[in-house]
């Protein structure tokens, strides 16, 4: 059987109504039928990056990452992680085939030999942040960026930059932590990367 494809426009503000229903029906009966294509966001985001069909706005985020010797994310934190918008960023930016395939991950993504680095605020102050501390170890927060995402596409990762709870600290004490910032950047290009790989990390 060939295979076709329905529109359903559909347009009710109640899914429990009557026109809900039908459309319902309608969405079942025909898949049934046609059996269409699941959409997978990895597969078709890989299939674009291969074929160069990337909207202009991620090809242009691609080059300025394929530019850089280092990229920096400078975030709050937010739920223990970072901005939804900037998660966005790396779902979007760092797909398949670009930033890294099978098997080139971890040590061989696609990344490799560039730096990254994680520089943020949090809310709660250094000792919340403790292993002691009710946040817990900042390190178990950070695996998923550093290793899942940055060591995931070949990044090598350096040390992350904390600013610890300025809301709440003293304009002397925020001063400090700009000054402290700007002193490790004029040294950073001498810097080691941090052990991202799982036998080391929480060593
Ligand atoms: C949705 C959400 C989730 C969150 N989840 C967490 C979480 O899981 N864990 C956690 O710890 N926190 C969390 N937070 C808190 C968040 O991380 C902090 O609010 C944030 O990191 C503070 O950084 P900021 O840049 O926004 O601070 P701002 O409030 O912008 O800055 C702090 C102060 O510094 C001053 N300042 C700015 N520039 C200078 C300068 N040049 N010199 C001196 N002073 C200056 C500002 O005027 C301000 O008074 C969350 C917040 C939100 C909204």
């Amino acid at each position: 059987m060939t295979e076709r494809k329905v529109l359903i426009v559909y347009a009710h503000q109640e899914p429990k109504s009557l026109n809900g229903s039908l459309k319902t029906i309608a969405v079942e009966e025909l898949s049934e039928l046609y059996h269409p294509e699941q959409f997978n966001y990895g597969v078709e985001a890989w299939e674009a990056c291969k074929n160069g069909s990337l909207s202009e706005d991620l090809i242009k985020e691609q080059r300025k990452v394929k530019e850089a010797d280092l990229v920096i994310f400078q975030f709050p934190l937010y739920w223990f992680s970072m901005p939804a918008i900037m998660k966005g960023w790396m779902d979007r930016v760092l797909v398949q085939g670009f930033a890294h395939d099978f098997p080139q991950c971890y040590d061989s993504g696609l990344l490799k030999n560039k730096l990254a680095l994680l520089s943020f605020t949090t809310g709660g102050g250094k000792e919340m942040y403790s292993d002691e501390g009710v946040s817990g170890d900042i390190r178990y927060l950070l695996w998923p960026m550093q290793h899942g995402i940055m060591h995931f596409c070949g990044f090598s990762v350096l040390a992350p930059q904390i600013c610890f709870a300025p809301e709440y600290a003293t304009e002397e004490e925020r001063v400090q932590m700009l000054v402290s910032w700007g002193e490790r950047l004029k040294t950073i290009w001498e810097e080691k990367p941090i052990n991202c790989a799982v036998d080391g990390y929480f060593k």
